[in-house]
């Protein structure tokens, strides 16, 4: 799994993307001491169960490094990879709220963020029912440091859905004001998705805007999944047979048994989790929906450079 692949960027010092150069070594590594799954190979394996050796490269969230450095490199190589994206941007035009914060905890401390954050709260914004839960689950593996994480905690678990964009609208004047050129190019393009998934990509769902499931009604769940379904498929022309799944965030609290119902229902072959071990025999047969994905970073050369913040 991996999230932005891109070079550093100065105006963005704290900024958590892999670096390209470490991502080529990556590829090196892999290629080395694994081998890479052919395509057909991967698919096939949901009828026979049969698993292919080797690695399975997926990108989330539909971001423009995307397609400016990781399908170049892919395309070079004769690699393919699966790219899940959000469609919200390219219905709406507007920004995911996740990105907004990756915008600002890039750019500004995030020991300030939090402690303007906290100016802001008050009780009735905090979702409370959950709170253990996600304490224990949530970004167990990322290499957050404690500010960071307590910031994404707080935006992305804590406050309640009815809050959170208004209160990433006053983090955003407050720290990155005139921020708009800032967000111009932030997603690969229509014609870039329809190029990808033309090169031997794979383009699948990660939602319309990013939500945690596990928190939304059947409905809105249904809503997430068919829309952006619809969407990428009217890009791509692909085989609604042939339809692979995301869930944002990830975790098995991100989801529940009314979401992989509703992927098999709607024609999902298969839908990435995040759970940090191989996929065997019995996920591709029984339980698809919910296949294991290792984090870049917990192998060779997928650590972030990333300046402390
Ligand atoms: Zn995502």
């Amino acid at each position: 799994m991996y999230h932005y692949v891109r070079p550093y960027n100065s105006e963005f010092p704290y900024f958590k993307n892999l670096n390209i150069e470490d991502f080529r070594k990556q590829l090196d590594y892999f290629e080395q001491n694994y081998g890479f799954v052919d395509k057909q190979d991967f698919i096939k394996s949901f009828e026979t169960g049969e698993i292919p050796k080797g690695v399975v490269l997926t990108f989330d969230d539909g971001l423009k490094c995307h397609y400016d450095y990781v399908y170049r490199e892919l395309s070079k190589r004769g690699l393919w990879g699966i790219f899940y994206v959000a469609t919200q941007p390219f219905i709406e035009g507007t920004f995911i709220d996740v990105h907004r914060v990756h915008v600002l905890l890039g750019r500004i401390s995030a020991k300030e963020i939090y402690e303007h954050l906290m100016s802001l709260v008050i009780d009735e914004m905090i979702d409370k029912s959950r709170e253990d839960e996600f304490n224990a689950l949530s970004y167990p593996n990322q290499q957050n440091n404690n500010y960071t994480l307590l910031v994404k905690r707080m935006i992305n678990y804590f406050i309640t859905y009815d809050f959170r964009e208004q209160v990433i609208n006053l983090l955003i004047e407050h720290f990155v004001p005139g921020v708009k050129t800032i967000f111009d190019n932030y997603y690969v393009s229509p014609e870039e998705i329809k190029e990808m998934n033309e090169g031997g990509m794979i383009i699948g769902s990660h939602t319309v805007n990013h939500p945690l499931m596990s928190r939304l009604s059947k409905e809105d769940q249904t809503h997430q999944i068919i829309n952006s379904f619809n969407y990428l498929e009217s890009l791509t022309g692909v085989n609604s047979n042939d339809r692979t799944f995301c869930y944002p965030h990830g975790g098995f609290h991100s989801f529940s048994d009314t979401t992989e119902s509703i992927l098999t229902q709607e024609g999902c072959l298969y839908s990435f989790n995040v759970e940090q071990r191989d996929i065997e025999k019995n996920d591709v047969l029984n339980r698809p929906q919910a296949l294991p994905r290792y984090d870049c970073n917990q192998f060779e050369h997928g650590q972030v450079r990333s300046v402390e913040n």
